[in-house]
Protein backbone atom coordinates (compact mmCIF):
# COMPACT_ATOMS: atom_id res chain seq x y z
CA UNK A 1 0.00 0.00 0.00
CA UNK A 2 1.04 3.69 -0.20
CA UNK A 3 0.36 6.53 1.78
CA UNK A 4 -0.33 9.55 -0.23
CA UNK A 5 -1.17 13.23 0.22
CA UNK A 6 -3.05 15.61 -1.43
CA UNK A 7 -0.63 17.21 -3.61
CA UNK A 8 1.13 14.02 -4.46
CA UNK A 9 3.75 13.48 -2.00
CA UNK A 10 4.57 9.51 -1.24
CA UNK A 11 4.44 9.56 2.78
CA UNK A 12 6.53 6.38 4.17
CA UNK A 13 8.46 8.02 6.96
CA UNK A 14 6.99 8.34 10.90
CA UNK A 15 8.74 9.92 13.46
CA UNK A 16 8.00 8.14 16.68
CA UNK A 17 8.86 10.45 20.19
CA UNK A 18 9.07 8.08 22.56
CA UNK A 19 9.43 10.53 25.80
CA UNK A 20 9.81 14.13 26.43
CA UNK A 21 12.05 13.60 29.11
CA UNK A 22 15.56 14.63 28.35
CA UNK A 23 18.96 13.90 29.93
CA UNK A 24 20.47 17.12 28.43
CA UNK A 25 19.00 21.09 28.43
CA UNK A 26 19.91 21.94 24.53
CA UNK A 27 19.75 26.15 24.43
CA UNK A 28 17.76 25.79 21.33
CA UNK A 29 15.52 23.08 22.18
CA UNK A 30 14.48 23.45 25.55
CA UNK A 31 14.02 26.06 28.91
CA UNK A 32 16.79 26.20 30.92
CA UNK A 33 14.70 24.82 33.76
CA UNK A 34 13.35 22.32 31.24
CA UNK A 35 9.47 21.79 30.26
CA UNK A 36 6.50 20.95 32.00
CA UNK A 37 7.04 16.93 31.88
CA UNK A 38 3.81 14.93 31.16
CA UNK A 39 2.28 12.72 33.31
CA UNK A 40 3.58 9.42 33.56
CA UNK A 41 0.08 8.36 32.29
CA UNK A 42 -0.43 10.54 29.46
CA UNK A 43 2.91 8.94 27.78
CA UNK A 44 1.85 6.46 25.29
CA UNK A 45 2.54 2.94 26.74
CA UNK A 46 5.00 1.38 24.72
CA UNK A 47 1.89 -1.81 23.78
CA UNK A 48 0.01 2.11 22.62
CA UNK A 49 3.33 2.98 20.09
CA UNK A 50 3.76 -0.51 18.63
CA UNK A 51 0.10 -0.38 17.93
CA UNK A 52 0.28 2.82 15.70
CA UNK A 53 3.27 1.62 14.29
CA UNK A 54 1.81 -1.54 13.12
CA UNK A 55 -0.95 0.56 12.06
CA UNK A 56 0.93 2.74 10.13
CA UNK A 57 3.26 0.42 8.51
CA UNK A 58 -0.15 -1.65 7.24
CA UNK A 59 -1.21 1.95 5.92
CA UNK A 60 2.35 2.27 3.66
CA UNK A 61 5.16 3.75 5.80
CA UNK A 62 8.27 2.17 5.56
CA UNK A 63 10.19 4.24 7.59
CA UNK A 64 10.39 4.60 11.55
CA UNK A 65 12.60 7.10 13.31
CA UNK A 66 12.20 6.84 17.15
CA UNK A 67 13.05 9.86 18.90
CA UNK A 68 11.92 12.15 21.52
CA UNK A 69 13.11 13.78 24.12
CA UNK A 70 15.92 11.34 24.42
CA UNK A 71 14.81 8.38 23.18
CA UNK A 72 17.60 5.91 25.50
CA UNK A 73 16.48 7.53 28.97
CA UNK A 74 13.47 5.32 28.39
CA UNK A 75 13.37 2.27 30.40
CA UNK A 76 12.51 -1.02 27.96
CA UNK A 77 13.63 0.81 25.18
CA UNK A 78 15.73 -2.23 23.68
CA UNK A 79 12.61 -4.87 24.35
CA UNK A 80 10.48 -2.15 22.99
CA UNK A 81 12.71 -1.91 19.79
CA UNK A 82 12.62 -5.52 19.13
CA UNK A 83 9.13 -5.96 18.80
CA UNK A 84 9.18 -2.74 16.63
CA UNK A 85 11.81 -3.97 14.15
CA UNK A 86 9.85 -7.28 14.16
CA UNK A 87 6.56 -5.70 12.22
CA UNK A 88 6.26 -7.56 8.49
CA UNK A 89 6.36 -4.56 6.21
CA UNK A 90 8.44 -2.39 8.31
CA UNK A 91 11.91 -1.57 5.66
CA UNK A 92 13.67 0.59 8.20
CA UNK A 93 14.31 1.26 11.67
CA UNK A 94 16.19 4.21 13.06
CA UNK A 95 17.04 6.35 16.36
CA UNK A 96 17.87 9.95 17.14
CA UNK A 97 19.94 10.28 20.13
CA UNK A 98 21.88 12.47 22.19
CA UNK A 99 24.36 9.46 22.32
CA UNK A 100 25.12 10.16 26.20
CA UNK A 101 23.53 6.70 27.30
CA UNK A 102 25.02 5.15 23.97
CA UNK A 103 27.42 3.02 25.44
CA UNK A 104 26.03 1.23 27.47
CA UNK A 105 22.78 0.80 24.93
CA UNK A 106 24.40 0.27 22.21
CA UNK A 107 25.18 -3.35 21.79
CA UNK A 108 21.33 -3.60 22.37
CA UNK A 109 20.06 -1.65 20.08
CA UNK A 110 22.13 -3.07 17.46
CA UNK A 111 20.94 -6.73 18.45
CA UNK A 112 17.20 -5.43 18.62
CA UNK A 113 17.43 -4.53 14.81
CA UNK A 114 17.74 -0.97 14.88
CA UNK A 115 19.33 -0.25 11.26
CA UNK A 116 21.00 3.25 11.83
CA UNK A 117 21.89 5.99 14.26
CA UNK A 118 21.65 9.38 14.12
CA UNK A 119 23.36 11.23 17.23
CA UNK A 120 23.23 14.71 17.63
CA UNK A 121 26.66 16.46 18.36
CA UNK A 122 26.76 20.43 17.76
CA UNK A 123 30.64 20.86 19.11
CA UNK A 124 33.95 18.98 19.01
CA UNK A 125 34.82 21.82 21.64
CA UNK A 126 34.01 20.25 25.26
CA UNK A 127 33.73 23.51 26.10
CA UNK A 128 31.68 24.80 23.50
CA UNK A 129 29.46 21.30 24.00
CA UNK A 130 28.74 22.01 27.35
CA UNK A 131 27.43 25.55 26.93
CA UNK A 132 25.39 24.30 24.27
CA UNK A 133 23.89 21.61 25.80
CA UNK A 134 23.23 23.78 29.13
CA UNK A 135 26.48 20.91 30.99
CA UNK A 136 26.42 17.66 28.47
CA UNK A 137 29.55 15.55 28.76
CA UNK A 138 31.15 15.33 25.02
CA UNK A 139 33.74 13.03 25.90
CA UNK A 140 30.25 10.31 26.81
CA UNK A 141 28.78 11.03 23.38
CA UNK A 142 32.00 10.34 21.40
CA UNK A 143 32.65 6.87 23.45
CA UNK A 144 29.17 6.41 23.00
CA UNK A 145 29.98 7.01 18.83
CA UNK A 146 32.44 4.44 19.24
CA UNK A 147 30.83 2.01 21.20
CA UNK A 148 27.87 2.04 18.38
CA UNK A 149 30.77 1.05 15.53
CA UNK A 150 32.13 -1.64 17.66
CA UNK A 151 28.06 -3.18 17.99
CA UNK A 152 28.16 -3.45 14.35
CA UNK A 153 26.77 0.13 13.65
CA UNK A 154 27.93 1.91 10.51
CA UNK A 155 29.43 5.24 11.51
CA UNK A 156 26.53 7.10 13.29
CA UNK A 157 25.05 10.12 11.18
CA UNK A 158 25.89 13.34 13.10
CA UNK A 159 23.24 15.67 13.28
CA UNK A 160 24.82 19.16 13.75
CA UNK A 161 22.36 22.66 14.68
CA UNK A 162 25.14 25.84 13.04
CA UNK A 163 24.39 28.86 14.78
CA UNK A 164 26.55 32.12 13.63
CA UNK A 165 29.01 33.02 16.87
CA UNK A 166 28.06 29.54 18.54
CA UNK A 167 29.76 26.53 16.58
CA UNK A 168 29.66 28.19 13.12
CA UNK A 169 33.54 27.66 13.08
CA UNK A 170 33.71 24.56 13.64
CA UNK A 171 31.60 23.38 9.78
CA UNK A 172 34.99 22.78 8.70
CA UNK A 173 35.73 20.12 11.43
CA UNK A 174 32.67 18.60 11.16
CA UNK A 175 33.31 18.49 7.60
CA UNK A 176 36.14 16.91 8.05
CA UNK A 177 34.83 13.62 9.82
CA UNK A 178 33.29 12.21 6.63
CA UNK A 179 37.10 11.84 5.49
CA UNK A 180 38.67 11.10 8.42
CA UNK A 181 35.93 8.91 10.42
CA UNK A 182 33.43 7.84 7.85
CA UNK A 183 30.65 9.99 9.44
CA UNK A 184 27.87 11.35 7.26
CA UNK A 185 26.85 14.78 8.55
CA UNK A 186 24.25 16.79 8.54
CA UNK A 187 23.80 20.69 9.03
CA UNK A 188 20.71 21.62 10.37
CA UNK A 189 19.68 25.40 10.20
CA UNK A 190 18.52 26.28 13.39
CA UNK A 191 14.97 26.47 13.98
CA UNK A 192 13.12 28.86 15.64
CA UNK A 193 11.08 26.74 18.10
CA UNK A 194 11.18 28.52 21.19
CA UNK A 195 11.47 31.77 19.78
CA UNK A 196 14.06 32.76 21.72
CA UNK A 197 14.61 36.92 22.11
CA UNK A 198 16.65 38.28 18.83
CA UNK A 199 16.72 34.87 17.45
CA UNK A 200 17.72 35.53 14.28
CA UNK A 201 21.42 36.54 14.96
CA UNK A 202 21.80 32.76 15.17
CA UNK A 203 20.60 31.58 11.96
CA UNK A 204 23.23 30.90 8.70
CA UNK A 205 21.69 29.35 5.87
CA UNK A 206 22.51 26.27 4.68
CA UNK A 207 24.20 27.96 0.99
CA UNK A 208 26.22 29.77 3.44
CA UNK A 209 27.21 26.62 5.08
CA UNK A 210 27.90 24.80 1.76
CA UNK A 211 29.99 27.64 0.49
CA UNK A 212 31.87 27.65 3.03
CA UNK A 213 33.00 23.58 2.68
CA UNK A 214 33.51 24.65 -0.73
CA UNK A 215 35.58 26.76 -0.36
CA UNK A 216 38.36 24.19 1.35
CA UNK A 217 36.91 21.25 -0.96
CA UNK A 218 35.59 19.98 -3.58
CA UNK A 219 32.06 18.92 -3.69
CA UNK A 220 29.73 16.50 -5.58
CA UNK A 221 25.85 16.10 -5.10
CA UNK A 222 24.45 12.84 -4.44
CA UNK A 223 21.58 10.74 -5.11
CA UNK A 224 18.91 10.77 -2.68
CA UNK A 225 18.36 7.01 -0.79
CA UNK A 226 15.36 5.81 -1.12
CA UNK A 227 13.83 7.31 2.13
CA UNK A 228 15.68 10.50 2.05
CA UNK A 229 13.69 12.91 3.38
CA UNK A 230 14.38 17.04 2.83
CA UNK A 231 17.98 17.03 2.65
CA UNK A 232 20.25 18.18 -0.11
CA UNK A 233 23.47 15.28 0.14
CA UNK A 234 27.01 16.00 -1.03
CA UNK A 235 30.20 14.44 -0.93
CA UNK A 236 33.65 15.52 -0.44
CA UNK A 237 35.23 13.68 -3.17
CA UNK A 238 36.96 10.71 -1.83
CA UNK A 239 35.69 11.21 1.56
CA UNK A 240 33.13 7.89 2.75
CA UNK A 241 30.69 9.58 4.72
CA UNK A 242 28.28 12.24 2.88
CA UNK A 243 27.21 15.88 3.91
CA UNK A 244 23.69 17.05 3.71
CA UNK A 245 21.96 20.27 4.77
CA UNK A 246 18.79 20.33 6.08
CA UNK A 247 17.30 23.86 4.99
CA UNK A 248 14.70 23.78 7.42
CA UNK A 249 14.24 27.55 7.60
CA UNK A 250 15.06 28.71 3.70
CA UNK A 251 14.96 26.48 1.75
CA UNK A 252 11.28 25.20 0.41
CA UNK A 253 12.07 21.68 0.55
CA UNK A 254 8.16 20.91 1.56
CA UNK A 255 7.68 19.40 -1.84
CA UNK A 256 9.87 16.85 -1.22
CA UNK A 257 8.45 15.84 2.07
CA UNK A 258 7.76 12.55 3.28
CA UNK A 259 6.81 12.20 7.13
CA UNK A 260 4.27 12.69 9.27
CA UNK A 261 5.11 12.65 13.37
CA UNK A 262 3.49 11.07 16.49
CA UNK A 263 4.30 12.51 19.90
CA UNK A 264 4.91 10.66 23.39
CA UNK A 265 1.55 12.21 24.02
CA UNK A 266 -0.03 10.57 21.47
CA UNK A 267 -0.48 13.56 18.92
CA UNK A 268 -0.60 12.98 15.48
CA UNK A 269 1.28 15.80 13.32
CA UNK A 270 1.15 16.43 9.46
CA UNK A 271 4.15 19.20 9.92
CA UNK A 272 6.55 20.22 12.42
CA UNK A 273 5.96 23.97 11.81
CA UNK A 274 1.93 23.35 11.87
CA UNK A 275 -0.05 24.49 14.94
CA UNK A 276 -2.55 21.64 13.93
CA UNK A 277 -2.74 18.53 15.17
CA UNK A 278 -4.79 15.45 15.86
CA UNK A 279 -4.95 13.56 19.75
CA UNK A 280 -4.95 9.75 19.32
CA UNK A 281 -5.69 8.92 22.79
CA UNK A 282 -9.58 8.33 21.68
CA UNK A 283 -8.60 5.92 19.70
CA UNK A 284 -6.17 4.09 21.97
CA UNK A 285 -7.80 3.64 25.18
CA UNK A 286 -9.53 1.83 24.40
CA UNK A 287 -8.14 0.99 20.97
CA UNK A 288 -9.89 0.89 18.03
CA UNK A 289 -7.67 0.33 15.03
CA UNK A 290 -10.56 1.12 12.40
CA UNK A 291 -10.46 4.82 13.71
CA UNK A 292 -6.36 4.92 13.90
CA UNK A 293 -6.48 4.05 10.48
CA UNK A 294 -8.59 6.32 9.72
CA UNK A 295 -7.09 9.09 11.42
CA UNK A 296 -3.46 8.81 10.17
CA UNK A 297 -5.18 8.70 6.61
CA UNK A 298 -6.49 11.52 7.15
CA UNK A 299 -3.05 13.42 8.71
CA UNK A 300 -1.58 12.62 5.47
CA UNK A 301 -4.48 14.33 3.55
CA UNK A 302 -4.42 16.77 5.48
CA UNK A 303 -0.12 17.33 5.37
CA UNK A 304 -0.19 21.09 5.17
CA UNK A 305 2.00 21.57 1.59
CA UNK A 306 4.75 24.05 3.25
CA UNK A 307 5.51 25.82 6.08
CA UNK A 308 5.32 29.53 6.51
CA UNK A 309 7.55 30.31 9.02
CA UNK A 310 10.06 32.38 6.79
CA UNK A 311 6.98 34.64 5.13
CA UNK A 312 7.34 37.84 6.10
CA UNK A 313 4.50 38.50 9.38
CA UNK A 314 3.64 35.07 10.26
CA UNK A 315 3.86 34.18 13.68
CA UNK A 316 3.76 30.56 14.72
CA UNK A 317 3.35 28.92 18.10
CA UNK A 318 6.34 28.17 20.54
CA UNK A 319 7.26 24.66 20.59
CA UNK A 320 10.09 22.60 22.17
CA UNK A 321 11.33 19.88 19.77
CA UNK A 322 11.88 17.85 22.37
CA UNK A 323 7.88 17.53 22.89
CA UNK A 324 7.75 17.20 19.20
CA UNK A 325 10.52 14.81 18.37
CA UNK A 326 12.54 17.14 16.32
N1 LIG B 1 17.45 14.03 22.03
C1 LIG B 1 17.70 13.50 20.75
C2 LIG B 1 18.76 14.31 20.04
O1 LIG B 1 19.08 15.41 20.49
O2 LIG B 1 19.24 13.81 19.03
C3 LIG B 1 16.47 13.37 19.86
C4 LIG B 1 15.46 14.48 19.90
S1 LIG B 1 16.02 16.05 19.29
C5 LIG B 1 14.58 17.03 19.53
C6 LIG B 1 16.07 15.74 17.54
C7 LIG B 1 16.85 16.71 16.72
O3 LIG B 1 16.21 17.97 16.76
C8 LIG B 1 18.27 16.94 17.20
O4 LIG B 1 19.19 16.66 16.15
C9 LIG B 1 18.31 18.41 17.56
O5 LIG B 1 19.56 18.99 17.31
C10 LIG B 1 17.22 18.95 16.67
N2 LIG B 1 16.70 20.24 17.15
C11 LIG B 1 16.17 20.52 18.36
N3 LIG B 1 15.83 21.82 18.45
C12 LIG B 1 16.19 22.39 17.27
C13 LIG B 1 16.12 23.71 16.74
N4 LIG B 1 15.62 24.73 17.45
N5 LIG B 1 16.59 23.93 15.49
C14 LIG B 1 17.09 22.91 14.76
N6 LIG B 1 17.17 21.63 15.19
C15 LIG B 1 16.74 21.37 16.43
FE1 LIG C 1 17.48 16.92 24.60
FE2 LIG C 1 17.79 16.39 22.03
FE3 LIG C 1 16.50 18.61 22.83
FE4 LIG C 1 19.10 18.46 23.20
S1 LIG C 1 18.04 18.45 21.22
S2 LIG C 1 17.58 19.13 24.73
S3 LIG C 1 19.38 16.35 23.59
S4 LIG C 1 15.84 16.53 23.14
FE1 LIG D 1 7.57 18.64 5.91
FE2 LIG D 1 6.43 20.60 7.33
FE3 LIG D 1 9.08 20.14 7.50
FE4 LIG D 1 7.98 21.19 5.26
S1 LIG D 1 8.07 22.13 7.31
S2 LIG D 1 9.52 19.56 5.35
S3 LIG D 1 6.01 20.10 5.19
S4 LIG D 1 7.43 18.76 8.16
Amino acid sequence: MQLTDSIGRNINYLRLSITDRCNMRCFYCMPEDGINKKEHSSILSYEELLLIAEIAVELGIEKIRITGGEPLVRSGIVSFLEKLAKIDGLRHLALTTNGLELSRLADGLHKAGVQRLNVSIDSLNAQTFSVITRGGDLKKVLEGLDAAEKAGFQPPKINCVIMRGVNDSEILDFAEMTLSHGNSIRFIEYMPAIKEADWQRYSISGSEIMERIAMRYTLETMDKGAFAGPSRDFKIVGAEGSIGVITAVSGHFCSDCNRIRVTSGGEAKGCLFSDEKTDLLPYLRPSNSERLAEVLQKIVSTKPERHSISDVGYNHRNFTMSQVGG
